[in-house]
């Protein structure tokens, strides 16, 4: 998982919301939303990050 928007570099925080196509292209939500959730690389879908839920192993 990329820690910056790819487009426009902005860091994504690992809890945080980011929009992420099947080949784990990275988004931030403004940019995902500029796009209208295509992906600026690959023109895949761009789906909502699942959030990682900060429990300890
Ligand atoms: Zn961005
Ligand atoms: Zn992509």
């Amino acid at each position: 998982m990329r820690p910056k928007c790819e487009r426009c570099q902005e860091s994504l925080a690992a809890n945080g919301e980011a929009f992420i196509c099947s080949f784990e292209c990275t988004f931030c939500t403004a940019c995902t939303g500029e796009m209208k959730n295509v992906c600026l690389n690959c023109g895949g879908e761009l789906v909502r990050r699942p959030r990682i839920d900060g429990r300890h192993t």
